[in-house]
């Protein structure tokens, strides 16, 4: 073979196998629970560059939205999120799934969170099926929040989603989650003025999928077809990508099967709140009201974790 065949086959083999891996994205040790050493320390930036005008109204929790005519279109929403004292991992099954079926899904991320995963954030948020919504900096629970640190938990979040978009090279423009999960799906009416002031609406959901574990296929099976049994049109379905619970993938592909054998579409939050009117209620749940109540006491002081309340003073 000559030197220039050769170089030519070289490139060939380059270009090849850059096409591939650009649209490969491999699970590595980074994306497991516990991968990294556990950072608390505040974003280097603590309030976003780009600040949202508050609502005009107070509108309370969305659960659902109700469609105009008759369209079977739901929402799959994922949170990712972890604690003030440990990291939690990213479900690059769940990721890579939804990838490969290019089904629109919105992601509730928490601030820490992103910074843990800040390579695949950079990813996700070149992935245009993707939608990233706040989760709070570290999970704090808006019931038991001060306004300080519930305005904290909020706006670290916002200013974390824009430092990774101007690392990422993103022309950031004035970009920033629009939607905000209550950690927990606890609130208070004092919170939800706090989030509307900020400029986030808040997304609940009608269906909690996981239920636990769903690493036993025949169990994800059954699991499954509870949740289509609950499934609606305009439904907004709660599922983790976090490692918490495990084997999600196993439940979210069943899910996807039921509902698109019976003619249900994909689409975000964003654009199922177009298709209609929201559903709202005051006080946020998972399944019957008050059902999250006893959380509070699980997750340290104020649900981050942490024995000391969380502030929001670095
Ligand atoms: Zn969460």
């Amino acid at each position: 073979m000559t030197r220039t065949k050769f170089f030519i086959l070289l490139c060939v083999f380059i270009c090849i196998s850059s096409i591939a891996s650009a649209d490969e994205w491999t699970q590595n040790k980074f994306d497991s629970r516990r991968a990294i050493t556990n950072n608390s320390n505040p974003p280097e930036r603590l309030k976003p560059l780009h600040e949202l005008m508050p609502l005009t109204s107070n509108e309370g929790i969305i659960r659902r939205v109700k469609i105009s005519g008759d369209i079977k279109a739901i929402a799959l929403t994922f949170d990712m999120c972890e604690l003030d004292t440990r990291t939690t991992g990213c479900d690059m099954n769940v990721i890579n799934f939804l990838r490969e079926k290019r089904i629109p899904a919105t992601l509730f991320m928490g601030g820490k969170w992103m910074r843990t995963h800040s390579e695949r954030v950079k990813q996700i948020m070149n992935e245009s099926i993707f939608e990233i919504g706040n989760h709070n900096w570290s999970h704090g629970n808006c019931a038991l929040l001060s306004p300080e640190g519930l305005n904290a938990q909020i706006l670290w979040t916002q200013a974390e989603y824009e430092l990774i978009r101007e690392e990422a090279g993103i022309d950031s423009g004035d970009a920033v989650p629009l939607l905000f999960r209550l950690p927990y799906g606890r609130s208070s009416e004092n919170a939800l003025k706090i989030i509307a002031e900020l400029g986030l609406r808040v997304i609940q959901w009608d269906v909690a999928a996981e239920a636990g574990d769903n690493t036993n296929l025949n169990r994800a099976k059954s699991n499954a077809k509870r949740v289509a049994k609950m499934t609606r049109p305009g439904s907004i379905l709660l599922f983790h990508a976090n490692l918490v619970p495990k084997g999600t993938v196993n439940l979210l592909r069943e899910v996807v099967n039921i509902l698109e054998n019976d003619g249900y579409i994909f689409v975000s939050v964003s654009e199922l709140l177009r298709m209609g009117e929201p559903e709202t209620v005051r006080d946020g749940y998972f399944t019957s009201p008050k059902d999250n109540y006893m959380l509070d006491k699980k997750f340290g002081i104020d649900g981050t974790g942490r024995r000391t309340r969380f502030t929001g003073k670095p």
